[in-house]
């Protein structure tokens, strides 16, 4: 049995998929961007049935971004925490930078890439830095 743990960024929804989780996919998509703040979303269907609120369900605030579409949230740290197709009720779209260990799922596919906001660039493409980069990166001087 497969268990992915997840959470959002201040620890208050705590859930967990037992079970396989599907392709992964990057979605570039207006509404991914705008929901994730960032270039991408990177998103999997797992089965509802194996998705588990461990703890704050009454943290999670719900959005529908369109009629078939709701987006659950954390309502205390905004992280994203699943999709739900109301056309297909039987799944959960995870939010993969939620997860923390388990088994992890290769990525398969970009999505949506006609909508990619024209700054993206592969990661593979920048200057790397294991951790923490130079304080120019962030926009900001050291401190003298
Ligand atoms: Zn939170
Ligand atoms: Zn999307």
């Amino acid at each position: 049995m497969e268990v992915h743990p997840g959470s959002c960024l201040c620890g208050s929804v705590r859930f967990e998929v037992r079970g396989p989780i599907g392709p992964v996919v990057y979605c570039h998509c207006s509404m991914c961007r705008r929901a994730s703040g960032s270039a991408f979303a990177v998103n999997a269907s797992v089965q509802a049935s194996d998705f588990r609120v461990l703890a704050g369900e009454d943290a999670i605030s719900e959005y529908r971004s369109s009629p078939d579409y709701v987006r659950a949230f954390c309502s205390r740290c905004g992280s994203p925490i699943y999709g739900r197709p109301l056309s297909f009720p039987s799944l959960r779209r995870v939010r993969l930078g939620t997860l923390e260990g388990g088994r992890e799922p290769t990525p398969c596919a970009a999505v949506w890439t006609r909508s990619a906001t024209p700054w993206y660039r592969d990661s593979g493409a920048l200057e790397q830095f294991e951790e923490e980069p130079p304080a120019r990166y962030y926009g900001f001087e050291p401190p003298p």
